[in-house]
């Protein structure tokens, strides 16, 4: 029975089916309080701890911001988010649960301070659920790189859930946390939510501070909410953006917006770009069926679908992994096992020290990583690579901005197939191909989102990709909103059946 279903029998709703917009609601009018909430999401996520979603609970913890919500609503100066539990991907630093970034470089690692993200979403409320499971230091496409185990898809546990924020899309999924935050390098908030059937914004870069999250590659990495609409999206982007500038030096200096404002507004006449090169030889079937069906249904509502090109689309694969390797190389030097992470037990010098607490503490892809990172901005090579590669990353820019003189929204798939099944890439060249259709706007920066558009190949859920220009957030939120509202994809949900018990 779907949420939907549901709700308009007249039962009331478990917690766990409503929206954040709804639950919301239903804590500042009393329905339920924070505490209840919590310990309703809590029993939940631990009783399918078998996901792999989540890295760390600390039920006193929530509580105890669970019972601070309760007071604020009793004393009526609840906030936007006051009582709903909000579980954070384990990129953001916290003071109150452990930070792993998926490594056994910061296993046990706490943080005196928290995340700007997570602290803003705290001033209005939200509590914070516990910390979810995600590919080491987020460098990954199915979450098989965590350090401490998978975490499994809930639509078929035989397949991964994305990655890199795979444990955030599980969480969302699976009914075990209302909304998450994730992080997007390239591609990691959009293809988990797409592979799991959940609505996924990535804002421009510089939307959403950095301060507190652990850096892969810094010109690229950002936040951004995880729910099941498109609605709620707009709900907790708001309250995650804005300007960071003491702490963030990439931090935009624009004012934080409300993007909730335009979700209803008409799509007559929008003008939606398909890149010809995001529907070629590469793209399954089985997505491209449920793609174009979406596509319609934005005909049906007014839209104009024109045909653009993105010619660099192939090139933004060796430009990514050139660029993000080269700025993990430099990220992860601070890793080293003087100030915090791993340390190794013996060793005979400080070099020796070194060298052994970095070869014991991170992991096969971040290594391989640090290696070509090193390697690319080594004398005599960086002119050959990372040169040409941040050369070509301004043409993949120039390249979205010609495609915005036709039309007002790209859109496209989100990835090449649905969601395979665990270990079926073991080869890292593999995974990399399959970011084809996110990394462009990354590397430009722009703001991208995915939304549930159908079900692909094993009754697996299929994620319609839609890119804005910078800071046109509110513009994707308003479309996917709209889809939402002519269809019921983001009410699907994995059979409970499907579930590990
Ligand atoms: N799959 C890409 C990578 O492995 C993107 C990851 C991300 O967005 N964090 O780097």
């Amino acid at each position: 029975m779907t949420s939907e279903a549901h709700l308009s029998s007249g039962a009331t709703p478990d917690l766990h089916d409503l929206t954040v917009t709804a639950l919301a609601k239903q804590l500042r009018d009393g329905k339920v309080s924070a505490v209840e909430t919590a310990q309703h999401f809590l029993a939940r996520a631990k009783s399918q701890a078998a996901l792999g979603a989540f890295l760390s609970i600390d039920e006193a913890a929530t509580l105890q911001q669970a019972q601070a919500a309760d007071k604020r609503i009793a004393a009526g100066s609840a906030g936007v988010l006051e009582g709903v539990p909000i579980a954070h991907k384990d990129i953001f630093v916290t003071k109150d649960f452990p930070t792993t970034a998926g490594s056994k470089m910061l296993a046990g690692y706490r943080s005196p301070f928290d995340a700007t993200v997570v602290s803003r979403m705290a001033t209005l409320g939200a509590v914070t659920l516990g910390k979810l499971n995600c590919d080491e230091f987020a460098m990954g496409s199915g979450n098989e790189n965590s350090a401490y185990m998978p975490a499994l898809n809930p639509w078929d546990t035989t397949r991964i859930p994305g990655g890199s924020s795979g444990g955030s899309a599980v969480a969302v999924a699976a009914r075990l946390a209302p909304a998450v935050t994730g992080t997007d390098t390239g591609g990691s908030i959009r293809q988990p939510s797409s592979f799991c059937g959940i609505t996924g914004i990535k804002p421009t870069y510089g939307r959403a501070s950095r301060y507190g999250m652990v850096a892969f590659a810094s010109s690229l990495d950002q936040a951004g909410p995880m729910a099941r609409t498109a609605e709620d999206c707009a709900l907790l982007l708001s309250a995650m953006c804005g300007p960071d500038l003491d702490r963030d030096s990439t931090s935009l200096d624009v004012p934080a917006e409300d993007y909730s404002l335009r979700l209803n507004d008409s799509l007559e006449g929008l003008r939606i770009g398909l890149p010809k090169e995001f529907f070629g030889e590469g793209l399954s079937a089985d997505v491209r069926q449920a793609i174009d069906a979406a596509l319609k249904e934005y005909e049906k509502l007014g839209a104009k679908l024109v045909e653009i090109s993105l010619p660099r689309t192939e090139l933004s694969i060796p430009v990514y992994y050139i660029i993000a390797p080269a700025e993990a190389s430099s990220n992860l030097s601070r890793f080293d096992g003087v100030k915090f992470g791993h340390r190794a037990d013996q060793y005979t010098d400080l070099l020796d020290m070194y060298k052994k607490s970095r070869a014991q503490g991170f992991g096969d892809e971040v290594k391989r990583r640090i290696m070509i990172g090193t390697y690319v901005l080594s004398h005599g090579y960086y002119d050959a690579y990372y040169l040409q590669a941040q050369k070509i990353r301004r043409m993949i820019a120039d390249d979205f901005q010609q495609a915005f003189t036709q039309c007002d929204v790209i859109a496209g798939p989100v990835a090449p197939t649905v969601a395979w099944k665990l270990g079926a890439k073991s080869d890292p060249l593999a995974n990399y191909l399959a970011d084809i259709f996110t990394l462009p706007s990354s590397l430009a920066g722009l703001p991208g989102m995915s939304v549930p558009a159908g079900l692909g190949e094993g009754g697996m859920p299929v994620g319609l990709q839609l890119i804005g220009n910078y800071l046109q957030e509110s513009r994707l939120l308003n479309a996917a909103h709209r889809l939402q509202q002519a269809t019921d994809f983001h009410l699907r949900q994995p059979s409970a059946s499907k579930l590990v018990s």
